[in-house]
């Protein structure tokens, strides 16, 4: 797995003009806790031959970066469940500064306190961690295992081996609520940046949708009351719109799927850990990139599909929040496109 620089090729661009040069992969579907608004408790997992190998992750990785891809963010599932992560993370860290801008990951922390290193060290610069509460019992309600010291020990290793790190929230309605400006202002005050994201209807759980669904913009107004928030210009290359909090003096993000639409600067696509590429998070829309790599003629499949994915790529997603009892608009779950 080399470092050289690839030929110039076609850049994926979508029907609406949309540039993508940003993968979010999944590397693996498993994951060591069990969110009440990502997962149900028996959650099915895929057997191992339905993943795709390291090799497969790698070469896939590069034909997106053949088309112009400059960023990628790995995620799960649980990324660092996978035995072989640092490795992968290593493969593709050689080619930061040519083919590639940025390596990163999306993790839940409770297995980053001994990888930080190693992924410090193959090149991811920032890593997003999700952290809902830091109240133990909630955090076992929540995610449904005892791991709250793990994730903080995840997020003080990360930060020490020199990776900005930036928390992630689900405001999720009569659960973590209340605890939101708590939550914001000991982010603050370890000079993290947290984003707060509104729950979105993928897959089914055990809870109904709408008794944990907040609307962001009223958790705002609430924080507008007790804070000054300042909108910044600053964008991360992802949905999230930012504000600064004066009296805290950190940034605070907001990712509002329901309330307001973000995809008219879309830049990416995601893919499962089984090769499917989701041309959008909130949309069925799908192209087996696996079939591509597992086939007799890989690079030129591979291609194919993802020109097939640009022709498939919808203008918006489709979320909507069904009745209760009513089935999920989407099937999936958030932990097969990684958020
Ligand atoms: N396991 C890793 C983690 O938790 O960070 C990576 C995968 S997880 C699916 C990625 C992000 O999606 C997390 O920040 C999680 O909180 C968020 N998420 C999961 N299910 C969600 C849902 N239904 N609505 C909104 N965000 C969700
Ligand atoms: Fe696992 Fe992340 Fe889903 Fe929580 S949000 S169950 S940590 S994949």
């Amino acid at each position: 797995m080399g470092s050289s620089s690839l030929p110039a090729a076609a850049p994926l661009v979508d029907r609406f003009a949309r540039r993508i040069t940003y993968l979010r992969l999944s590397v693996i579907d498993r994951c060591d806790l069990r969110c009440t608004y990502c997962m149900p408790e028996r959650q099915t997992f895929l057997p191992k031959s339905e993943v795709l190998s390291l090799e497969e992750l790698y070469s896939l990785s590069r034909g997106f970066m053949a088309r112009g891809v400059r960023k990628i963010r790995l995620t799960g599932g649980e990324p660092l469940m996978r035995r072989d992560m640092v490795e992968l993370a290593r493969a593709l860290g050689r080619h930061l500064g040519s083919d590639l801008d940025e390596l990163t990951l999306t993790t839940n922390g409770t297995h980053l306190a001994s990888h930080a290193d190693d992924l410090a060290q193959a090149g991811i610069r920032r890593v997003n961690i999700s952290l809902d509460t830091l109240d133990p019992a909630r955090f076992v309600r929540l995610a449904r295992r005892d791991a709250l010291e793990q994730v903080l020990e995840g997020i003080a290793a990360a930060r020490a081996a020199g990776m900005a790190v930036k928390l992630n929230t689900v405001a999720l309605k009569g659960e973590n609520e209340g605890e939101i400006p708590e939550l914001v202002a000991w982010a603050h005050g370890q000079g993290m940046e947290i984003t707060l994201i509104e729950v979105m209807p993928l897959g089914a759980v055990e809870a109904d949708r709408h008794d944990q669904f907040l609307r962001l913009s009223d958790l705002r107004a609430g924080l507008e009351q007790r804070w000054t928030l300042t909108p910044e210009q600053h964008r991360s290359g992802g949905p999230a719109r930012y504000v600064r909090v004066a009296e805290t003096g950190g940034r605070l993000g907001f990712i509002t799927p329901l309330t307001g639409n973000f995809c008219d600067g879309c830049n990416r696509v995601r893919v499962t850990a089984t090769g499917q590429l989701f041309a959008c998070l909130g949309g069925a829309e799908q192209v087996d990139l696996r079939a591509a790599l597992r086939s007799g003629n890989p690079e030129v499949m591979l291609d194919k599909a993802l020109d097939e994915a640009m022709r498939i790529k919808p203008e918006k997603h489709h979320f909507a929040i069904r009745g209760a009892g009513e089935a999920p608009a989407l099937a999936r779950h958030m932990s097969m496109t990684g958020g």
